[in-house]
């Protein structure tokens, strides 16, 4: 099972969108930035999409200098904004960890570095064996191409694609799900409600991750073994 960072694991509490827009300033003299959006876009589109906004060209040479700012400004906003681990995130992935079942990796549109500072802060980075992230794609459902490699290599090439379940909060974790052939976990823990999740496609959709016997049962139910 993969899963999204940001509304599904952790509430950083607008760490990431803050220290974005102070890099953009930082980096590159940007007064008053004006915000995108942000809910389930990869960083490489939001970063595009920033840049260009403010008529700065969005090539390989700024994208980096961007990063650089972002990555270096990213610990002590987390720090500053408080922020959380999300209600039944630990459990569910302790859970899940020691379950021979199941293989835990992140499918995210952070970059690799902020996946990481942002999972280090919570104390949930060591559950992940791999991950797919934003780095790889403009649009977030193009990231299923390189998820299936990724899971191909790590997991086994025999998995079927109906095995493999996305835990999501957004329209674009379900729409990049059903482009993998995936089943899609959504949550309503970033802001969507359950009926634009359902309507989205979700396979099935919790207003958290409490409910953790529930999940691992779904998980590893004859349900979630059979072609979609
Ligand atoms: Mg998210």
């Amino acid at each position: 099972m993969l899963f999204d960072i940001d509304g599904t694991l952790i509430d950083s509490a607008g760490a990431g969108g803050g220290a974005l827009l102070g890099a953009l300033q930082a980096a590159f003299g940007v007064q008053d930035p004006v915000p995108v959006a942000l809910h389930g876009r990869t960083d490489l589109g939001i970063m595009t999409e920033l840049l260009e906004k403010h008529g700065i060209q969005a090539n390989t040479a700024n994208l980096e200098k961007l990063c650089q700012v972002y990555f270096q400004a990213l610990p002590a906003e987390m720090l500053r904004r408080g922020g959380s681990s999300l209600p039944g995130v630990e459990q569910l992935l302790a859970s899940l960890r020691v379950d021979p079942r199941c293989h835990l990796g992140l499918l995210t549109g952070n970059m690799p570095a902020s996946a990481r500072i942002k999972l280090e802060h919570f104390g949930l980075w060591h559950y992940f064996k791999f991950g797919v992230y934003g780095d790889l794609a403009v649009h977030r459902p193009h990231l299923a191409a390189p998820a299936m490699k990724l899971i191909a290599e790590q997991v086994t090439a025999e998995v079927p694609a109906s095995n493999i379940v996305i835990i999501g909060d957004t329209p674009l974790d379900i729409e990049l799900a059903r482009a993998m052939g995936a089943r899609c976990l959504a949550v309503c823990t970033g802001g969507f409600e359950a009926q634009d999740l359902q309507r989205a496609g979700a396979h099935r959709v919790h207003a958290d991750l409490t409910e953790v016997e529930s999940i691992l049962a779904w998980l590893t139910s004859l349900e979630c073994q059979q072609p979609i």
